[in-house]
Formats: structure tokens, sequence, C-alpha cells
């Protein structure tokens, strides 16, 4: 502690993000990163920015991009806001739409960076416990002074809330805005994107870390009304009106005109997570129904953090959470049939020990 610091860098919580280890053959299974590397059509595009022109700003506006993704969802172009990543998306909503006089909820078991921000842009917040299944109960987010943020599917529970409970909260926060926090859609159902025509007060995010195999270009995106659009422009044309960078925006817009690619590292990823789902259950695992690119399990006998301690022994790294409530359970990023082949033969090695 500084004497230095302003009172928020003082209060400050920072959130810590998985282990980034920098060894080779490391089987990791713990950020949940995309196997599979993005297409070659977005290397491509990259590389073909990656010249003179960057000596020039890139696009403040990023309008080719954005009516690219406005395509791709069906909405129109002044419906979208890309930022650096879905975090800085995010922090630019929690400005723009949520203050320090009213009090925001989100689930008690989340995505852990909404405290991080709650805490930062001092807002007052009511975390919401799930139900004894790690289900979201819609009704407990009715008529929130402050306003609504949840991930769907949630982490780390891995669970998808239905479309129709989402419109339920949608619909009893008429006056505050939701934030649903979509960086799993792509490997669930259907997105609440289908709602913005209808609702003024819905923000969806989204992020191509994760689906789009680009965590390392720090691309995401939220869609919403055109007013909520316009809130999250000024705060951004604020703060930093370059978020994205000229490759960045290369390989964004190269990646949603590469659907084939997409659709198809995508759906390897749910075949690989339905087999590794019946594998680990068959070892004795309680693994939770997942919609997103990893899984929430929990063994009756054996201890979460022994396991997760002897698999990195092994050089296999996954995710244990120290939290209350969940600290007997795990998280496993779903690698490619080959890695979770080579997890579940260690998992058997170490269950048997
Ligand atoms: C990974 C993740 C993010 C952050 O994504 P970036 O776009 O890489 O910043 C946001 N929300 C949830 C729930 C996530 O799991």
């Amino acid at each position: 502690m500084s004497k230095f610091w302003s009172p928020m860098a003082k209060r400050a919580t920072t959130y810590v993000p998985g282990e980034q280890l920098n060894k080779p053959n490391i089987l990791k299974l713990n950020t949940n990163e995309n196997p599979y590397g993005p297409s070659p059509k977005v290397l491509a595009a990259i590389q073909k920015a990656n010249d003179d022109d960057l000596r020039l700003y890139p696009s403040p506006t990023v309008e080719h991009l954005k009516e690219v993704i406005a395509n791709r969802h069906g909405v129109k172009a002044n419906n979208v806001f890309v930022g650096n990543g879905s975090d800085d998306v995010l922090a630019m909503a929690f400005m723009a739409f949520f203050d320090s006089e009213n009090t925001i909820r989100f689930p008690e078991i989340t995505y852990s960076f909404y405290p991080v921000y709650a805490n930062l842009f001092n807002i007052p917040n009511e975390q919401i416990s799930l139900n004894e299944d790690f289900t979201i109960q819609p009704e407990d987010f009715y008529n929130s002074d402050g306003g609504v943020i949840f991930a769907n599917p949630n982490a780390p529970t891995s669970l998808y809330l239905p479309i129709e409970a989402v419109e339920s909260i949608v619909k009893n926060n008429p006056d505050s805005v939701v934030i649903v926090d979509e960086a799993y859609i792509d490997f669930a159902s259907t997105s609440a994107v289908s709602l913005i025509e209808k609702y003024d007060n819905l923000l969806v995010i989204q992020t191509m870390s994760k689906s789009h195999s680009l965590a390392g270009l720090r691309v995401g995106l939220a869609i919403g009304n055109e007013e909520l659009i316009e809130g999250l422009i000024r705060i951004k044309d604020s703060f930093n009106p370059y978020p994205i960078d000229r490759l960045a925006i290369a390989g964004a817009t190269a990646s949603f005109e590469d659907e084939n690619y997409f659709q198809d590292v995508t759906s390897k990823i749910i075949k690989t997570r339905e087999w590794t789902t019946k594998s680990l259950k068959e070892i004795g695992f309680h693994v939770l129904p997942s919609a997103t690119n990893f899984l929430f399990i929990s063994h009756t006998e054996a201890s979460a953090k022994d396991i997760y301690e002897q698999l990195r022994e092994k050089d296999i790294l996954i995710r244990y959470f120290d939290a209350e409530k969940i600290d007997n359970h795990l998280r496993i990023s779903i690698g490619t049939q080959e890695e979770m082949e080579k997890f579940v033969e260690e998992m058997v090695l170490i269950l048997n020990n």
C-alpha cells in the first residue's frame, strides 16, 4: 500500500487469471482456451495487415468489423460495440450502466471478474445464492435496483440457463440494464441476441477468445439496443478511442467471415466434451451437464485439491478454485480428443492410487 495510490488503486482487489506456465509439453486445460488454432484465413489476414500501415491509427469506429458482426447476428451495425477483449467491454458496461447509488445483482458463483469490477467502480452489489445443483433461480434477479449481470452459460458451473428464463429476467427489470455475458454461447444453444429488438435494457456480451480461438488477439463485443451501444461508445471515447488495433481488426473480421472453419472446430470440441463427460462419469465423477468448452466436476471419494495437485505434478494443468461451495470441484477445459484421452488415462491412474 503506497500513500501515492488513489482510493481506487487502494481498494482494487484484482482478478486472478489461470496460470500461464511456459513449459514445453504441458497439457494446458486450465483457462478455457481453444485447443485448435484460428482459421488459416485469420492468420493470412493478420499477416497481410502487418505492413507500413501500422504507422497509422486504426479505425476508432471499426465500421467494417461491426458490419460483419451485425450480419452474422442479424442485427444492425449500430447495435454492435467492439472492445479489447470482453473483459474490456465488461469494464465499459459497468461504467456505462451501473452506479454507486443502486445495488446490482449477480450470482454468488460466477465469473470472478464481476466482483472485481463492482469493487473497483464502487458499485454496491448483492451476490445471489444458486440452487443446490448450481442452477440459477431467475426470480431472484427480478426488480433489481441497479441492474443485473450474469454469464450464460455460467462459469465455472458450465450450465446454460434456457432462453425463456433469461427473457424473464430481462422482462422483470424494465428500469435497469441486464448484462448477459455469453463468452461460451457458441458451445450452447440460443443466444439472447434474439431478444435485443424486443428489450431496450438487454446487453449481450461475447468474446472471440473461446470459440474463435483468438484469446491472444483480444477482441470482445457487445450487442444491444442502439442507445445502450451509444452509452458504451461515450465511455470508450472518454477513455481509449482506439482499443482495437489494426492486426486485431483484420484477424477478427476474417474469423467472422470463415463460418465453416468456426463451425467445424466448435463441433469437434462439443463432440470431445460429450466423450469426456461420459468417460469421467464412468470412473465415478459427478459431471455437470456442460454447455461450454469446459467441465465442472467433483468426486465423492477423491479430494479435488489432491487431484489438482497430482495432475500438476504430471504437467497437466486444470483449474481449482479455493472458494467456499466449490472447493471440492474442478474445472477442466476441453482440449483435443487426443489430449482428453491422455487426461482421462491419468485420472484413472490417480484414482487407483
Ligand atoms: C473468458 C471469459 C471472459 C473474458 O474473455 P476475454 O474476451 O478474453 O476478455 C468473459 N467472461 C467470461 C464468463 C469468460 O469465461
